[in-house]
């Protein structure tokens, strides 16, 4: 099974930065817009960022709206995936039905 990570709706994201500041990973940044973001791979699915964001726009995998999971740009990799860590991703993307890829 795939780990499950984090979705992130940024149209509601306040670019407070709650979630960059306890990622304990740094799986999380804010982006040219200012907006949180993921870096997919460094993620460890703890679930610190879904506790402290003020407007609840951080969801873990399986609790996010289909919306959510629907938009771009939201999350990213940190770089070329390769052998099993592109297989779970692959498998996280199905898994879960995110329907935007950064690749
Ligand atoms: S689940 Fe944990 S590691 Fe993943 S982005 Fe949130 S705080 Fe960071
Ligand atoms: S905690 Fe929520 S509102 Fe604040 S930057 Fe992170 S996602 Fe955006």
């Amino acid at each position: 099974m795939a780990k499950e990570s984090v979705v992130i709706d940024q149209d509601a994201c306040i670019s407070c930065g709650a979630c960059v500041a306890v990622c304990p990973g740094q799986a999380l940044e804010l982006d040219e817009n200012g907006k949180a973001r993921l870096i997919w791979d460094k993620c460890t699915s703890d679930f610190e960022c879904v506790k402290v964001c003020p407007v609840n726009c951080i969801w873990q995998s399986s609790q996010a709206p289909e919306s959510a999971k629907s938009k771009a740009g939201w999350y990213r990799l940190s770089g070329p995936l390769s052998g099993d860590l592109k297989k779970e991703f692959e498998e996280w993307k199905s898994q879960y039905g995110i329907k935007w890829s950064p690749i």
